[in-house]
């Protein structure tokens, strides 16, 4: 079985060089990762190459909930709601240990966006196109027992009238690409980070047959062959769309979305909670261990899509939206931990706003044969993943005569399970807490252990017997985490380790300075990295932790 290492990159590199493929994936986000799963179990041979690290764009900046988009209803979008809203179940199955069901409870506001009656029709119809069965189905709750769900709204006692309570999932975004690409290449794809596609390659009569690309880690050229070539690149499948000279008729509109993260004590949420915001908007927050999180916003963009800035106004609307909700909680700026800001790469409609926007996903063809998807969500990537391959499979049995097989990937569990239910998770957890005893470490370890790695969290508890020797307890957690993630997931950087694999950089930032020192010794010793190397790893970590804790402070630039 192949590994997603860091160690082998020369060797991998030498191999894209060198091999004709059947499809060449433009782009490591969630929608990349998807395809690069579902083509290579039907039988192709299959690159993938991301630009910076996986899922550094969109993918790791979503409100990280395999949902069914329950405001789309408002739209009319019941095609999309139906679909995604059917994922979910498949993508909770597919890797219940990072797919949690997570129960939304929707506070009912005198002179709120919905009243009683239409939450609960609406709330039915969603849960009838996806097709919810069961104890998961929506209930209607009265005041009394919603202050039971959420004593946090008591301070709305004299308005609320009652709230909806359904089912949702929550996930971790980077996590959920991390381990598709991770099942795609145990499957037999070759798959790069830090490799960007620069220029297409194009034979006499116009058709793309290869792709220049730049490796972005250690410099150099070289060019991958393919047979057909899909851009999964998000945001920048415009720029792409411009370098094939194929960017006409529908085009990307870039919204921008802001979330900010506060520890759990300052806003102790019991649960997740989808809320009116003053000017008509609804926004979520979601407790996630030691922290609750809040958003976000949706506004136009049209800046620098590889420096997504977040702004003062970015982060003044949602502390309003949660102290009008939650006036007794006060929220202040001083009370952000982090933050992080991602731009939705929606199909531009003329007369929309951003949050009218569709986020129907669309495929352009063009007439060099390049393939590009945009728009769609994290929880569809699945279906997009499906719809590609087909198109792909038509056209290759064209060229060789030969079909795929039907899409695989309902079947397919991701690395990190299979698990038969959530009961086998939590008792996991269970387990994994005794097992870290000796080491210090708690339950709250095991069970961020368990949503981050599922199964793999063995490995790296084994990794952490060896660590402990001599080290403190997290020190020696996150060198094993650093070393699983070198030799199994492709880290490069140290930006890739607490950013993209262990979510540190959002949801556990103070775990990062105590530990920087033994993670750097590990990249070190594993990656050969000399002191200039460590040097440049370390700014770009403080630079890291400077965007997502304080550069909105100072920033009351216009927004764009
Ligand atoms: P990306 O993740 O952006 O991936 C594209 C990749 O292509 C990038 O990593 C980029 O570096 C790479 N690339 C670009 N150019 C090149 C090149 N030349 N060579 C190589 N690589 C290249 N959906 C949900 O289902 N649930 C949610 O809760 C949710 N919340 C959201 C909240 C916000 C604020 C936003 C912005 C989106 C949200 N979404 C949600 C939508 C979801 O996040 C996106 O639909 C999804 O992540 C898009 O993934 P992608 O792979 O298409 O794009």
């Amino acid at each position: 079985m192949q590994l997603l290492s860091s160690q082998n990159r020369d060797q991998l590199l030498e191999q894209l060089a060198n091999t004709k493929f059947d499809l060449l994936i433009i782009g490591g986000g969630i929608t990349g990762a998807g395809i690069a799963l579902d083509a290579t179990t039907r039988g192709l041979k299959v690159a993938l190459i991301e630009k910076n690290d996986f899922a550094s764009g969109t993918s790791s900046k979503s409100t990280k909930l395999i949902h069914g988009g329950l405001r789309y209803l408002k739209q009319f979008e019941v095609k999309l709601v139906r679909e995604v809203g059917k994922e979910r179940a498949i993508v909770h199955k597919l890797a219940p240990h990072l797919v949690k069901p997570e129960k939304m409870l929707l506070p009912l506001i005198q002179g709120g966006t919905y009243g009683p009656l239409m939450t609960s029709v609406g709330l039915w119809v969603y849960d009838f196109l996806a097709d919810v069965k069961g104890k998961d189905k929506r209930k209607m709750l009265s005041a009394k027992d919603t202050l039971k769900q959420e004593p946090l709204l008591e301070v709305q006692k004299s308005a609320l009238k009652g709230s909806g309570y359904y089912a949702e999932y929550r996930t971790d975004d980077a996590r959920l690409t991390m381990e598709n690409l991770k099942t795609a290449v145990s499957k037999g794809a070759f798959v790069a980070n830090y490799v960007k596609g620069v220029s297409f390659q194009k034979n006499d009569s116009g058709q793309v047959e290869a792709l220049h690309c730049q490796d972005e880690l250690n410099g150099g050229e070289f060019t991958i062959q393919a047979d057909f070539i899909v851009s999964a690149a998000g945001p920048w499948v415009d720029t792409i769309r411009e370098e094939d000279r194929s960017l006409k008729g529908k085009k990307l509109f870039l919204s921008k979305g802001v979330h900010i993260v506060v520890p759990r004590e300052r806003f102790p949420i019991q649960q997740a909670i989808y809320f009116d915001v003053p000017d008509g908007r609804m926004i979520f927050a979601i407790p996630r261990l030691r922290v609750t999180y809040i958003g976000t916003t949706d506004t136009p963009y049209d800046g620098d899509s590889n420096n997504i800035p977040i702004l003062k106004e970015d982060i003044d609307y949602l502390l309003e939206a949660t102290n009008n909700m939650f006036p007794n909680i006060n929220l202040q700026e001083s009370d952000i931990e982090s933050s992080w800001a991602g731009l939705r790469p929606l199909i531009y409609e003329e007369g929309k706003s951003a949050s009218e926007m569709s986020r129907k996903d669309e495929i352009f063809e063009s007439n060099s044969g390049l393939i590009s998807i945009a728009g769609g969500k994290l929880t569809g990537y699945r279906k997009m993943a499906e719809r590609i391959v087909d198109l792909v499979g038509k056209k290759f049995e064209e060229l060789k005569g030969v079909s795929l097989s039907a899409c695989q990937t309902k079947n397919i569990p991701l690395t990190g399970g299979p698990f038969q239910n959530d009961q086998e998770v939590d008792d996991l957890i269970l387990s994994y807490t005794e097992m870290l005893k000796p080491f210090k470490l708690g339950s709250e370890t095991a069970a961020y252990l368990v949503a981050n790695y599922g199964k793999q969290t063995e490995a790296i508890i084994e990794l952490l017997s060896k660590e402990f020797q001599g080290n403190n307890p997290h020190n020696a957690l996150a060198r094993a985490e650093a070393y699983f993630c070198i030799n199994n997931e492709q880290a490069q950087k140290l930006t890739d380790f607490y950013d993209r694999r262990t979510g540190r950089l959002y949801f556990n930032l103070p775990s990062i300075e105590p530990t920087t020192e033994a993670v750097i010794d590990v990249f070190a010793s594993e990656l050969g990295w000399s002191d200039t190397r460590i040097q440049k790893e370390l700014e770009e970590l403080n630079q890291a932790i400077y965007v997502v804790a304080k550069a909105f402070k100072s920033s009351s630039a216009q927004a764009v």
